[in-house]
């Protein structure tokens, strides 16, 4: 780290250690009350006074350093107001749900119905508002849904023999969905 330091100079004022006018820091003689300053005191004197403003300055440097800090944190942790949100509910609508294996009724196939093909990657189905799967699917419009199980969170699945369908949402991490609106 470099040492901060004062230099005597024309620029920085100091008091005469005399009269207590202000004078350039250099000075050998003060201009208003004529003291001589080159003699050990007045030296002294002069050197205590710019040992002073450079703590002064390293405090209020200190200071500056964390008001940036503090600028930052607030800046890095304050969501963000005008970026669109990245999980945007998409309505689509369901057509049909069943399960065309007998033998397995939790594996389900759906049919949806919207107009455009779009990347279901990184989308979550949720049946009935509380059966939800994971979509790991690419590029289905207009189709069925390939055989997909929808979990509780107690962990039973949703079996096509007990429950009926009434209500159906995809929600997805991809900001490209934002513009995408499904709805019946
Ligand atoms: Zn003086």
């Amino acid at each position: 780290m470099r040492k901060l330091s004062i230099k005597k100079s024309e620029n920085i004022k100091i008091k005469c250690p005399f009269c207590k006018d202000k004078i350039p820091s250099n000075a050998t003689r003060c201009s208003h009350c004529t003291a001589d300053l080159s003699g050990k005191e007045a030296q002294d004197n002069i050197e205590k006074q710019l040992k002073h403003r450079k703590k002064n300055i390293i405090i209020g440097l200190s200071f500056l350093g964390f008001l940036v800090f503090l600028i930052v944190i607030v800046v890095a942790t304050s969501p963000s107001s005008n970026t669109p949100s990245s999980e945007e509910k998409i309505a689509v609508n369901i057509k049909d749900v069943f399960a065309p294996n007998k033998n397995d009724p939790y594996s389900v196939v759906l049919i949806i119905e919207n107009k455009n093909s779009f990347d279901w990657g990184d989308c979550e189905l949720k049946l009935n508002n509380e059966f939800k799967t994971k979509m790991q699917l690419i590029s289905i419009g207009n189709n069925e849904v390939p055989l997909i199980s929808f979990a509780r969170k107690d962990g039973t699945f949703f079996d096509i023999r007990k429950y009926t369908y009434n209500s159906f949402e995809v929600q997805c991490k991809k900001p490209y969905f934002d513009v995408q609106k499904y709805s019946y």
